[in-house]
């Protein structure tokens, strides 16, 4: 295979305007009883300006709840009242999480773009493919963008 420098830096590394973060929050919960199955939809009853997402994901010991990514969002510091809403709007679909104890907040940002962009350049000598951009959707997309890249990579 040639060689070939792959940039996969993530919003950190990222400069080109068209890249923006989402800012994305999870609440890390106990609970006695917590659920075992995930989920994810609007929880369209809150009070909100516009219907927002919640969702919940067991991890074992505890269970991660979601719900927000905004645009051009760059907050890295947890927001009180955004962590008191997920609770609330998680618990709306799934009461059990009313009497969760929160044992931690954690923020992240999504590296979001309006396209993935993976493709190869030409840097001085060198050949380099871009992978980065993934969005919300990074976890998922990584194994058939890294099958892609090495496509790239194995072209003569
Ligand atoms: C709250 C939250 C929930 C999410 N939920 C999901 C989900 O349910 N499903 C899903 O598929 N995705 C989810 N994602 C998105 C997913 O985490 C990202 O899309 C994915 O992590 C992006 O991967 P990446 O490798 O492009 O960037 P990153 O994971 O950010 O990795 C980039 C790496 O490059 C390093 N780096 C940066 N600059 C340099 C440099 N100059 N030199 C060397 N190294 C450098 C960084 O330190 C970092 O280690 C979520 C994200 C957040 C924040």
């Amino acid at each position: 295979m040639a060689d070939a420098l792959v940039i996969g830096a993530g919003v950190i590394g990222l400069t080109s305007a068209i890249c923006l973060a989402e800012s994305g929050m999870e609440v890390r919960i106990r609970t006695a009883a917590p659920p075992q199955e995930t989920t994810s939809r609007a929880a369209s009853a809150m009070e909100e300006p516009a219907p927002r997402w919640a969702g919940w994901f067991p991890h074992g010991d505890h269970v991660v709840l979601g719900g927000c990514a905004d645009e051009d969002d760059w907050r890295l510091e947890p927001d009180p009242v955004l962590a008191e809403e997920i609770v609330r709007r998680c618990a709306a679909i799934e009461p059990r999480l009313a009497e969760a104890r929160v044992i931690e907040h954690r923020v992240g940002l999504r590296p979001a773009r309006p396209d993935v962009r993976l493709e190869e350049v030409t840097l001085g000598p060198s050949r380099c493919v871009h992978n980065y951009g993934h969005g919300g959707t990074g976890v998922a997309l990584a194994w058939g963008c890294a099958r892609d890249v090495c496509s790239i990579v194995a072209r003569a």
